[in-house]
């Protein structure tokens, strides 16, 4: 999984918390017990006494067998002293041995050179963070999308499909693009007016592709063009989004497209972003209720009317949306406006 840079460190520096802290959990069991029974200190130093003795014994060629013997078993006896001592006052043999949170890396991150489990643990957590989306992915993933929502009797005469069968054909391209993610690069755009699931199938195709560790940022389009505005930084709550990631991160969703205000501003910094991302072969989703009627003479034309998109983001940015975005369009009725209405009579 890429991270970046700074993603990298601040993993790093949570496995320095977790030795710090473990350092001094350790140390605290140790003034507790040597405040509960002192002989324990004397033992220690006898212990290490010892353990020097013997160390010193193995590699001196003087030695004899039966020294070295003798020697091991006197620091064995004194090991055993020890825990005598620890369970006169109630506590286990290991109580005051190095602590690990992790058993596998001890702490590390790594073993034998490979991030451990719990590295990738941290980074999902992180990346979950860093993509605004650890709240929302939990009710709205591929798991919990349900059909029962879409209609199967209109016919929408634009498409010749109902809301149910258009739904299934995005569904299933939606699946595509997860599982293709690796291999194949795409990019799509979601239309729709408010409350058919274009948000939704956004978390669905997130949710997915973070659990096999991709790294995703999420923005709604007004914190997108906001985090251009003060510095390389922006303050969203807990999250931190530095543009650079806007270029880097494996997925960049763009929510509801057409919300903000349209300065030149925000138009150069989306044309930057697309652009860049579209150079270095990243995938966007943008999903936007902005109209575009016709989208199939949209796609296949080139002499086009001028729908909404187009003419609110210029021909630059249009030309390049259509020509690298699979456009899907998504209709029916206002979800969340029925759930409410199915709640509310509940
Ligand atoms: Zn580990």
């Amino acid at each position: 999984m890429p991270l970046t840079n700074t993603q990298y460190d601040s993993i790093m520096r949570i496995y320095d918390d977790i030795r710090t802290n473990n350092r001094h959990i350790q140390s605290d069991r140790y003034n507790e017990v040597i405040t509960a029974c002192p002989a324990i200190a004397d033992i220690d130093y006898d212990i290490i006494d010892m353990s020097v003795k013997n160390a010193r014994a193995r590699i001196d060629a003087n030695s004899s067998d039966t020294t070295t013997d003798e020697l091991a078993a006197a620091l064995k006896t004194l090991q055993q002293k020890r825990v005598s001592a620890l369970a006169s006052i109630g506590k286990p043999a290991d109580y005051l041995d190095d602590i690990y949170t992790c058993p596998y890396c001890k702490d590390s991150g790594y073993v034998n050179g490979k991030r451990c489990t719990c590295f990738n643990k941290k980074a999902i957590d992180l990346i979950y963070k860093d993509s605004n989306l650890k709240n929302i992915t939990s009710d709205e993933n591929f798991n919990t999308f349900s059909y029962s929502w879409y209609n199967n009797i209109d016919v929408d005469p634009a498409t010749g499909l109902t809301p149910y069968n258009n739904m299934q054909k995005v569904v299933s391209i939606c699946h595509d693009f997860v599982d293709n993610f690796d291999n194949t690069f795409s990019n799509l755009l979601f239309i729709g007016q408010t409350g058919v699931g274009k948000t939704f199938l956004s978390n669905c195709i997130a949710k997915s592709l973070m659990d096999s560790y991709h790294s995703i940022i999420y923005l709604t389009a007004g914190e997108f063009f906001d985090s251009f505005k003060s510095g390389d930084y922006k303050d969203y709550g807990e999250s931190k989004f530095d543009t650079s990631f806007f270029t880097e991160c494996d997925l960049l969703i763009i929510d509801d497209l057409g919300t903000e205000n349209s300065s030149s501003y925000n138009l150069s910094n989306l044309f930057y972003i697309i652009n860049e991302r579209l150079l270095r072969k990243k995938s966007v989703i943008i999903s936007s209720n902005l109209e575009m009627p016709d989208i199939e003479s949209v796609i296949i034309s080139s002499n086009l009317e001028m729908p909404d998109i187009e003419s609110r983001y210029s021909q630059r940015i249009f030309s390049r949306i259509v020509s690298a975005y699979s456009i899907l369009r998504l209709f029916g009725d206002d979800i969340r406006c029925m759930k409410k209405l199915s709640h509310d009579k509940a």
